[in-house]
């Protein structure tokens, strides 16, 4: 009674900090913009199991690609040994979920040597960060700050899986002989370990009991860590995947407030009844401009770098990193959110994600190539956000670089992005002959 008090005591304390994050998560999405909208589900619930369940884009380059997909399919089918534990803990038993039987033994079975597999891969990771320079690991948006970051998660997901096992192989070595065999199908791994490994019998039942609190409270610990760090893609990619931006790539939207304006001017009819006030803002010039999209796109962004890593502009020594883009609006939104969810903001001044964040030399740098967005593992898309921001330096400062100005003039003067008049269009024709009329 004491273990199942202790343990409702410990998932109160710590459900409690992860509710306050959830709402304050909750609050920052609420502060941007919905202009995006949802349709579609079937075709987007085939691009989740694609893209996000069977990792194909993770696995472009298949060694990494292989280990980032078992430590993936590993969390996901260990998450049910955890809801079970959850329960065992508030229960006082142990296999609460026996009821579901040979459902229950697949899923702790396979998560028993998936522990495994996931320990190897993470030591994989982390020889790789600490003992090799990985070049799309670096650039002036990872600071040491995300080094160190990334390196702990990973070093709590191995003392994780080793807890695991470690449960696993002490729960064995409680069985009597004649529930060996038994065990021997639940736990593949952990069972063949306790027979090989000389282990005390004898010492199993405080272990076994290590184990078990070492790691309930490590999931208990990182599920409070997560949302703060970059491991939270563990949580958000598959829902970003889900609402992945489905029109072609290359085809940039329309503002709705110009179509409004234009179809006001053309067809006045198609907009009777529109909401016709003008917008506080055109574009993006801050995290409240952006849409609620864009923000859970910086959230599932892994700083994995291989937008980055694809980047025209980025390879031939331009400023612009597509990774800092989406870096610098999750970093952005944690300064921002505090003033503007308590209401004790002060005027944000001269404070924004533009310029202050992401420099407009870094925006004009975006070929709009969309190789970033073609490559990223979880569908983000950054072309949209850069031209959203393009879009507010244009329409309201009028500050686009001097080539592109002398465009815009010739296509209000000329209708064209030509320094000639239209009615010029076809003077190269003359002489020749072709009929210009
Ligand atoms: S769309 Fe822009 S940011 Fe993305 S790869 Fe091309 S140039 Fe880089
Ligand atoms: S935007 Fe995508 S590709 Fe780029 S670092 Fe983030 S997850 Fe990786």
């Amino acid at each position: 009674m004491s273990k199942q008090l202790a343990f409702a005591l410990i998932l109160l304390l710590s459900l409690i900090p992860l509710a306050l994050t959830t709402v304050r998560l909750a609050r920052c999405f609420r502060m941007t913009q919905g202009r995006y909208r949802i349709s579609e589900h079937f075709r987007r619930l085939v691009i989740m199991g694609r893209v996000a369940i069977a990792q194909s884009r993770i696995f472009r380059r298949p060694v990494t690609g292989l280990f980032h997909a078992l430590v993936f399919w590993g969390f996901c089918i260990i998450l049910f040994g955890t809801v079970e534990m959850t329960i065992d803990g508030l229960s006082g038993r142990h296999g609460s979920l026996s009821g579901l039987g040979f459902i229950r033994t697949l899923f702790i079975a396979s998560a028993d040597i998936f522990a495994v597999l996931v320990s190897i891969s993470i030591i994989f990771f982390l020889v790789r960060r600490l003992f090799h320079r990985i070049k799309r690991f670096e650039g002036i948006e990872m600071k040491h700050n995300s080094h160190i970051d990334a390196n702990i998660a990973l070093g709590l997901i191995l003392i994780l899986m080793i807890s695991l096992n470690g449960m696993n192989v002490f729960h064995v070595l409680q069985q009597d002989e004649n529930g060996m065999a038994g065990m021997l199908a639940l736990y593949p791994f952990s069972a063949r370990f306790a027979i090989h490994a000389g282990l005390q019998q004898a010492a199993s039942p405080a272990c076994y009991e290590f184990f078990w609190w070492l790691h309930i409270l490590l999931i208990l610990l990182f599920a409070n860590i997560l949302p703060y760090s970059k491991h939270f893609h563990v949580f958000m990619s598959v829902p970003n995947v889900y609402l992945s931006r489905l029109e072609p790539l290359g085809k940039l939207s329309h503002m709705d407030s110009i179509t409004r304006e234009v179809n006001l001017m053309l067809n006045p009819e198609t907009v009777a009844g529109q909401d016709m006030s003008t917008p506080s803002r055109f574009g993006v010039k801050d995290v409240e401009d952006i849409s609620w999209k864009n923000y859970l796109d910086s959230l599932a962004c892994t700083e994995c770098g291989r937008c980055t890593s694809v980047c025209p502009a980025s390879i031939t020594g331009k400023m612009l990193s597509p990774r800092k883009i989406l870096m610098d609006v999750r970093a952005r939104m944690k300064e921002r959110a505090p003033g503007l969810l308590t209401g004790r903001e002060k005027a944000p001044g001269d404070h924004f994600l533009l310029r202050n964040f992401i420099s407009e030399e870094e925006l004009w740098a975006c070929t709009t190539c969309n190789a970033c967005a073609r490559e990223c593992p979880v569908n983000i898309n950054h072309p949209t956000l850069i031209v959203d921001m393009r879009r507010y330096l244009v329409l309201e400062e009028g500050a686009a670089p001097g080539g592109i100005k002398t465009m815009f003039a010739c296509i209000e003067n000329n209708g064209a992005p030509w320094q000639f008049s239209n009615e010029d269009r076809m003077l190269w024709a003359q002489g020749l002959e072709i009929n210009t009329n």
